[in-house]
Parts: C-alpha cells; structure tokens; sequence
C-alpha cells in the first residue's frame, strides 16, 4: 500500500494560485521600506532557546507552551525561532551594527514557528515581516514606524479595514510599582478570577489586564490604572507620539489594557486590529523595547520594532476585495499552428518580444496538440492574447496577434485581431502594457 505522508498540522503549503498575491504583498512592503531607508537582515530560523527564553521571557505564552524545542545531536538546546526580535537583536549586536551608538533600521521576513492551535490566520508555521530600529529613544522613531505601517495599508487599499490601538506601559520601574499595586488589589478577590489568571498573579500580572473571562474583567473595573504610574518620560514620549500622529491625521484608540505578551517592552505598544478576521484579529503588534539589548548582554541601546503575519494581511487583502486585477494572469499566450521548424521560428520570436519586453508575461506553448487544444489553454491562462504563428505567418515574416478578451490600449481604442511584423507587434504589445 502507498505511504501518503502529508505535511504537518499547522503547515500549511502556499500554492501556485496564492503566491501571486503575496509576491504583491511583499513587494508593496518591500518598495515601501526602501522609500524609509530600511535595510534588509536575514537571520537563521533556528537559535539556542537560551535567546529567546532569555529575552521573550520564561513566564510568556510562547516560552512556556509555544516553542519549538530539541536537543541537535551534539546535545544543544535548540529553537524553531517564534519570532524575529530576538535573532535581530542577536545578530546586530555580534555583527558589531549597534556599535559607536550607530542607528539601525532594518526588516526581515520568513518563518516564525509556534505550537499553538492551528485555524484560519494561525499557523504553526507562518511568516512574519518585521521591521527593528536601533539607537534612537526619541518618539519620532515610534510615529515613524506607525506612518508607515499606515501607509502601507493606504498601498494596499486597507485604510478602512483597520484601527491602531496604542498604549504607553512606561518604564520597568513604574511597571514594578503598577504591578505591587495591582497584585494587591486583585489578591483580596483571586478566588474569583478565572484559573489561568489565578496562576499569572504570581508570575506575570500585567498579563490579567488582556483575560479572556469576563468575570475577571469585571473584577478589573475598578483596579488602579497604568497611565497613574508613568513617569514624566514616559508621559512626554507618549503625547510626542500622539501629537504626532495627530499631525498626519492618523486615528487612534488609547487602549489601557494594551501591555502585549512579552517581557521586554516599554513606554510605547500598540496593535493594527480588525474585525474582518474573526478572533485572529491583530494583523500587526509592535512596541519600544529599550532594554532588551542590554539584557542580552550588549550595550545599552534604544530600540523599537514591529512584527505583522502576512497570512492575516493576505487574509484581509482577500476579504476587502482589494487584491489588483489580472495578479494570477498571464498576458500573452504563444499558439503554435504547426510542425516543429514552425515551434522552432515561434520560440525565436517569443525571446524578440522577451528581450524588447521584459514585463511580458508569456506562456509559450510546448508540447504540441491542436489549435483548438491550444486556443483553450490560453484562455485558462487568463492572457489578453494569443500570439498565433503558423507557416503562412513565417514565410511573411508576421505573428497573427488575436484579442481573447475585450481590450483597449493606452490611447483608449480597441485592439483588433490582426497580422503585425515583429517590430510593430512589440508597439502594439508596448502601449497595452502602458495601460495596464
Ligand atoms: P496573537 O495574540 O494573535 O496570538 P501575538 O501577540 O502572539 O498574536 P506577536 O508575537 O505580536 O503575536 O506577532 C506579531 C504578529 O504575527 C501578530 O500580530 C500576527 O499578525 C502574527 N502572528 C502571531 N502568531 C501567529 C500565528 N500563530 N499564525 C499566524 N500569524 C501569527
Ligand atoms: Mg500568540
């Protein structure tokens, strides 16, 4: 009997049909962060899970029940990395990028591996684009990265499908006090909370703000508040950031239950949240984390990042409608009426038009059959055209070019089916493409 090996729960493959859509995605980002002097970093997908326990903090989700784990055969303790941050913070430092107080602004983009349980927009393998700025404490650098996490949503015609969620949790010291002052109040009800929340107020309180159960909510109706702790730093940064974001017109909700699932944020966190994706609602998260550097063995060194799941946001993209026109099509398909010396002289011509054209897309037929045959696969192909070429074409030195679809060039006519010379197939080919 065949032995049917399939992939692993939470792995999905990305097929043919949906790459399309995140080459747009990814190119938009890319383009984008090029135009904002951000450099690209590519760190390995596995680290010594002594990083990312140090950093992401042994009390989080992701440490305690999320990673993935093993010894290599040398007996090292090994991670599937579960999220960018870590590795970055890494490589910058022991490549020497964060030294003599350089600034950094970098991004990456690849697989992030969590154990958690897989449904639409989480995986246990997916893939995050995240963006790291190193060496500037102002606030500017946060509403920067806020701007062009908008303006990307602006690219992809999202504007109105999401809403940023921002709060300021300010230093560990006013997080230590807000913590006392929280524990307090919530032990004197603990057998009320629910039980996961029970347990985080021994080890990480600040975590009961974002429960689930809305009996622990009610209990926190009338808890003391962070924004009570913040230090004058923390509160100057954080009216800097709004002013700011102000300025440029971008709304926001001040969430004060914001705080994020890791340890190693401070002053600045936010979230791009929708409602379009049902409980997988955060399509970006992101915040300030000025000390992580430091506790990582480096320097001292601001630092501030974000992290967005590109299944959500191709998810989005999908939902709004916004996905551009003829992403999956081809625009020419090349039909051969002939033997092989007329193959032969099609496939000549096609590199022509491939040299003078470089944004061509062209499927050349292979593999013979009849025209007909032919004529149904360039329809599937999604092309405007098929190229047809056949003995008659090759002794007048013409490729028949036959609209398969209603289409218009650039001075807004409609293009007939007619016999061309190469040169002039490659004008007619020219101003389509202009217009497209
Ligand atoms: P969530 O609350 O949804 O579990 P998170 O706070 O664990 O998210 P982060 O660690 O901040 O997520 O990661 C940043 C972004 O990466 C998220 O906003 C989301 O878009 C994406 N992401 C995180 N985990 C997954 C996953 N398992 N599958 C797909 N995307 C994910
Ligand atoms: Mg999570």
């Amino acid at each position: 009997m065949a032995l049917h090996v399939k992939n692993i729960k939470g792995m999905p493959d990305l097929l043919p049909s949906q790459t399309a859509l995140w080459q747009y995605v990814e190119s938009q980002l890319q383009q984008l962060l090029n135009s904002y002097g951000y450099r690209e970093i590519r760190m390995p997908v596995v680290e010594y899970t002594e990083l990312f326990k140090r950093s992401i903090g042994e009390v989080t989700d992701i440490v305690e029940k999320e990673m993935y784990t093993f010894p290599d055969r040398h007996g090292d303790l090994l991670t599937l990395r579960p999220e960018g941050t870590a590795g970055c913070v890494r490589a910058a430092q022991q490549n020497a990028l964060l030294d003599n107080a350089a600034q950094q602004r970098l991004w990456y983009a690849g697989p992030m591996f969590r154990y958690e349980n897989p449904q639409k927009g989480r995986q246990r393998q997916f893939t995050q684009f995240g963006v790291e700025t190193f060496g500037i404490a102002s606030a500017d650098i946060d509403a920067e990265l806020i701007v062009l996490a908008w303006r990307l949503w602006q690219r992809l015609g999202l504007t109105n499908s999401v809403t940023l969620e921002l709060n300021s949790i300010g230093s560990l010291s006013a997080r230590e006090a807000y913590k006392t002052a929280l524990v307090a109040h919530l032990s004197n009800v603990k057998d009320q909370l629910d039980s996961d929340s029970q347990r985080r107020l021994e080890t990480s309180p600040l975590r009961i703000l974002d429960a689930k159960s809305p009996q622990t909510q009610a209990l926190l109706v009338d808890a003391p508040v962070l924004s009570d702790y913040l230090d004058d730093d923390a509160k100057e940064h954080f009216s800097q950031l709004c002013a700011t974001l102000d300025r440029h017109g971008i709304s926001y909700v001040v969430n004060p239950k914001l705080v994020r699932g890791l340890d190693y944020y401070n002053k600045t966190v936010f979230e791009w949240v929708t409602d379009k994706l049902g409980a997988q609602g955060t399509i970006c998260a992101g915040g300030r984390y000025d000390g992580l550097v430091e506790q990582l063995g480096g320097k001292s060194v601001p630092a501030v990042g974000f992290a967005m799941g590109l299944e959500r946001l191709t998810l989005l993209v999908e939902a709004c409608g916004v996905i551009p026109e003829h992403l999956n099509d081809q625009d020419v398909y090349f039909v051969i009426a002939g033997d092989e010396s007329v193959q032969t002289e099609a496939a000549f011509i096609a590199e022509t038009l491939r040299e003078a054209l470089p944004t061509l897309r062209m499927t050349m037929h292979c593999g013979g059959g009849s025209i007909k045959s032919q004529m149904k696969k360039a329809d599937k192909s999604g092309a405007q055209f098929a190229l047809i070429v056949g003995s008659n074409e090759i002794d007048q030195q013409q490729v028949t070019l036959k609209p398969l679809r209603s289409c218009i060039n650039s001075n807004n006519e409609t293009i007939e089916q007619q016999s061309l010379g190469v040169d002039a197939l490659v004008a007619v080919l020219q101003r389509y493409l202009l217009n497209e």
